[in-house]
């Protein structure tokens, strides 16, 4: 009975998990790839829970998720919430912020953990910005690209030596997000990985 158990338990976090992404506006596509899950069970999940249920505050999205670097970075408030959300990538060991601030993905390839994690990640960003500017496919495409360190890279400020989401080929004047708009008590969120060495 014990192989039935951890199946069923199994399949109940691959379900929950694609409820909560759901509830997220998750792109299909990125359900499919965190919980396993065919495109046919995620579309009647969907309908079952959401289309069916009158919650029509949930809409669908298909196709590919967004991808432009300069979402992250185009007003100072845009670098501070991905900044944000980096700091609650490494907080969730999404990612490991080395000595010389390079990034590093820490899951080898989405699965239902991974899929909580960055959800927990997500919602908890949602608490910490009232005015959100990202929405949950804007963040798995910041984890990829932050942990690439291509486009993306974390500069440091030389006002207060936090690190921040930069485009790599954008001019950086070394002023982070939180000393641009003067934001008062600095509120660069600073976990371990992100503070000055
Ligand atoms: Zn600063």
């Amino acid at each position: 009975m014990r192989l039935t158990d951890d199946r069923y338990s199994g399949e109940r976090r691959q379900f929950e998990l694609a409820l909560r992404m759901i509830r997220h506006e998750a792109r299909t596509r990125t359900i499919r790839e965190c919980t396993g899950l065919s495109d046919d069970r995620i579309r009647k999940l969907y309908a079952t829970y959401f289309r069916d249920s009158g919650n029509s505050a949930v809409k669908r999205r298909r196709g590919k998720s967004p991808r432009q670097v300069t979402r992250f970075v185009k007003t100072p408030d845009n670098q501070l919430q991905a900044t944000t959300l980096v700091a609650l990538f490494c907080a969730g060991l999404l990612v490991r912020i080395d000595r010389e601030d390079r990034v590093h993905a820490c899951w080898p390839r989405p699965d239902v953990e991974f899929g909580h994690r960055l959800c927990r990640a997500y919602e908890t960003y949602l608490l910490l910005h009232e005015n959100a500017k990202l929405s949950f496919e804007w963040t798995w495409n910041l984890l990829k690209c932050i942990s690439y360190n291509d486009e993306l890279y974390l500069a440091q400020c030389r006002g207060c030596d936090a690190r921040y989401v930069q485009d790599a080929y954008a001019l950086d004047h070394r002023i982070c997000p939180a000393c641009s708009l003067e934001l008062p008590g600095k509120a660069c969120p600073r976990p371990p990985g992100l503070a000055a060495h």
